[in-house]
């Protein structure tokens, strides 16, 4: 057995912790970017808690997911304002948004020369600048990844900026930060954040470290997604899926993604639907895809049972079945009107090309048994309707 596990320098979490972002920032500069997602009054009470620990700050608004734009703009203005410190505030948005401008304040070139994919792929030589991640959903576990995904809307595809550099300084998870989030947003994160649980769980890359920390985040998901939607004031459920979010983040950094996030990619760069949104859509049916295939090709494997493990957590059943886990997302989804993917205008003729896409992604080869195109197109094309 050998394996890597990295993750945040620190990680802070627990309802009203968001009080202690500021003393902190102050240890590690005097000018803040603050990077702040929707709604921008959120972070009000930082900005002024900040200010008055004297910390100048700037602030960047952060509105949809972020673009390579997006991210040369607030690299100019963390230079121009002369910002020795960033701290994002926001969704998975902001959050990718400032770990990406945090890496490139402190290097030569243009974002385009450290992207994957459609960059040239470069390595970052220095260490980011000091970045503090503050999440306000429950769902990307962006807090503790080492990557950001940024969109070129010009070249229509979603790729990275990863390197060992990018994990955060400082990670502040406060649950009482998603009180206020509408359902549906809640929903479709909090169904990102069961994805980012039960795949890394299954992923090739797994280890005993993701294990332990997917099996407990499934566990709190499983009992807390629906009471959250149902009432978004219930601090206990909050906290329960702000846990499973933060857990999803540490697995996903360490054991990598499967078929869902191998088809997020592509999507959420050709179509304008929510990478959470996208997640939901397509989970049941890969599980479902996943376990047939498992079952016709690897019958004895170690992910057919451990997709028997995800079943029985997700249902609180001691003898459920692999299929029962992928009812119970089913069900879970419907409850939730989790709409399909044919709502985002994706059309049926870009099944082709999407698969494509997707089965060359990083995340498609961490999924437990290599999916024949035939299988791809249809979870799909069963995703769309
Ligand atoms: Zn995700």
């Amino acid at each position: 057995m050998r394996f890597e596990f990295a993750t945040a320098a620190r990680i802070v979490f627990g309802a009203g912790t968001v009080r202690e972002v500021a003393p902190a920032a102050r240890q590690m500069g005097e000018r803040a970017l603050l990077v702040v997602g929707l709604p921008p009054e959120r972070a009000a009470p930082l900005m002024a808690d900040l200010k008055a620990a004297g910390i100048a700050c700037s602030s960047l608004a952060v509105e949809a997911e972020p673009t390579l734009e997006l991210v040369r703009q607030g690299v100019r203005l963390a230079r121009e304002e002369r910002c020795d410190l960033v701290i994002s505030i926001g969704g998975g948005s902001a959050i990718d948004a400032g770990k990406a401008i945090a890496a490139l304040v402190s290097a030569s070139g243009e974002p385009l020369d450290y992207l994957e994919v459609i960059g040239k792929g470069r390595s970052l030589r220095a260490p980011s600048a000091p970045f503090i991640a503050v999440p306000t959903t429950s769902g990307t576990g962006s807090e503790v990844t080492r990557n950001a995904v940024l969109a070129s809307p010009e070249h229509r595809v979603k790729a990275s900026l990863r390197s060992p550099f990018m994990l955060p300084r400082l990670a502040v998870v406060d649950p009482e930060l998603t009180l206020g989030l509408p359902p549906a947003v809640t929903a479709s994160t909090g169904l990102d954040a069961l994805t980012q649980l039960i795949e890394p769980y299954v992923s090739i890359r797994a280890n005993p470290m993701t294990d332990t920390f997917s099996v407990e985040g499934m566990r709190r998901a499983a009992g807390a997604l629906l009471r959250a939607c149902l009432n978004g004031r219930d601090l206990e459920a909050r906290t329960d899926m702000a846990l499973a979010s933060l857990l999803g983040g540490l697995a996903l950094a360490n054991a990598g993604l499967g078929a869902v996030h191998g088809f997020a990619a592509p999507l959420g760069g050709m179509f304008a639907a929510p990478h959470g949104a996208v997640c939901a859509a397509l989970l049941p049916h890969v599980m479902e895809v996943n376990i047939r295939a498992l079952g016709a090709r690897a019958p004895h494997s170690q992910p057919l049972g451990r997709y028997q493990t995800v079943a029985r957590i997700l249902t609180g059943e001691p003898n459920a079945s692999a299929e029962d886990g992928f009812q119970w997302v089913s069900q879970i989804c419907r409850q939730l009107q989790i709409p399909p993917l044919g709502s985002y205008g994706i059309p049926g003729q870009d099944i082709p090309a999407l698969v494509e896409l997707a089965s060359q992604t990083s995340s498609m080869k961490g999924n437990p048994i290599a999916l024949t195109p035939d299988e791809l197109r249809e979870i799909l094309t069963r995703a769309l309707s």
